[in-house]
């Protein structure tokens, strides 16, 4: 796994250096990292901007974010929703998914950390207490969750700080193996700990610097010891043959590390593109296979697999955990109410009708166990 040692150089604004992010990455930062100092990080960004990289994967930016932290998942057009809330507490990867989107999504190449948590914290003070609501709110949406974790200490923080809040759920979504710094933190049961997983041919082959499967269960098998819920996400679901006997074995596999009882979702959706990551997957990985085969464009433009063989994979993914345990709770990312309707038999109404089986499993797994959900 590509780990926080091949980071060769890291920019700090000179505002947080009292900072508990920064002095964290002061004292963890490898001996071989050099650390410039800066007083304008929009001159760095416009900098790598202008050199023309659609990825810096060496070089880390750690500055005072100005805006708002907390939005809705972007969703897509035309697609059920689940009501999702992410958090922007930084950008771009250590690791090099082909079909990653922040490839074409960001205008900023270089790794970005956002370190002013105390802002963050009030925002989220103000936008989710004294809410009727159950929120589940990630923070791996133009970023892995835990990728930079040994070196910045940020998602200790945040699961410290919800650790106090009834009505939120933090879940952080990783390919790494990077809980140990979490395990005795005291989470009472108020965040998820996610691993996002393919077979270990697709992982060797498309998604280069992210841990094993196996160093991702046996992260998740630690996880769960430690009494956190988990949750899984078989997405990107590649098409390719023997995915079937492929992605059942995973599901096994799975289930070989941890207990269903301790599983609060999983997601599925399957591999899409918008036309501009095509072109970038194309130049950057020509021998990748991903964006040669046939998909077709959905509502909201992006590209998928045709309806057919999306849901033959769903029903089939489907089948498999019901005969692991028929309680678990699995939910289609991305997908439409077609693709609702003929996997499961029913449309979410709205997102809200989706939100209440997030709460029914989490209800569920409450009354299953006193152990993953102190609340
Ligand atoms: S782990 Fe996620 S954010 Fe990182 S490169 Fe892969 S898809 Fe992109």
């Amino acid at each position: 796994m590509r780990t926080v040692d091949s980071i060769r150089r890291i920019y700090i604004d000179r505002s947080l250096a009292e900072g508990a992010v920064v002095q964290t990455v002061l004292t963890r930062a490898p001996s071989h990292v050099q650390i410039e100092w800066i007083d304008d990080p929009r001159a760095i960004l416009q900098d790598y901007q202008e050199s023309g990289a659609l990825v810096e994967k060496e070089d880390l930016l750690l500055y005072r974010f100005p805006g708002r932290f907390l939005s809705g998942c972007p969703g897509s057009d035309g697609m059920v929703c689940c009501q999702y809330f992410v958090i922007n507490l930084g950008v771009g990867c250590l690791f090099d998914c082909h079909y990653c989107y922040l490839q074409s999504f960001l205008n900023n190449p270089l790794m970005t950390v956002f370190g002013n948590l105390e802002d963050l914290f009030s925002e989220l003070d103000e936008r989710t207490r004294n809410k009727n609501f159950q929120f589940r709110i990630g923070t791996g949406e133009y970023t892995d969750s835990l990728a930079l974790e040994p070196l910045t200490g940020l998602s200790a923080h945040l699961i410290e700080y919800f650790a106090g809040h009834q009505n939120a759920t933090l879940e952080l979504k990783t390919k790494s193996e990077n809980v140990d710094s979490l395990l005795s933190l005291d989470h009472r049961g108020h965040t998820v700990l996610a691993w996002s997983i393919n077979p270990p041919a697709l992982i060797e082959t498309v998604e280069p610097g992210t841990a094993s499967l196996e160093e991702r269960l046996g992260a998740a098998a630690r996880a769960e010891r430690a009494g956190y819920r988990l949750a899984f996400h078989l997405d990107p679901l590649i098409y390719f043959e023997g995915w079937e006997p492929a992605y059942h074995r995973l599901i096994e596999q799975v289930f070989d590390y941890v207990r269903p009882d301790s599983v609060a979702w999983i997601s599925t959706g399957s591999f899409r593109y918008s036309g501009p990551l095509k072109e970038v997957i194309q130049t950057r990985f020509p021998e990748d296979r991903l964006t040669r085969q046939e998909l077709v464009a959905g509502p909201d433009g992006k590209h998928r697999y045709f309806r057919s063989i999306r849901a033959e994979m769903f029903r089939s993914i489907k089948g498999k955990i019901e005969s692991v345990d028929p309680r678990l709770f699995l939910y289609l990312c991305m997908e439409t109410q077609k693709m609702w309707s003929s996997v499961f038999g029913f449309v979410p109404g709205s997102g809200k009708n989706l939100d209440a089986l997030f709460e029914k499993r989490r209800l569920q797994m409450e009354s299953l166990s006193a152990g993953p959900t102190r609340l």
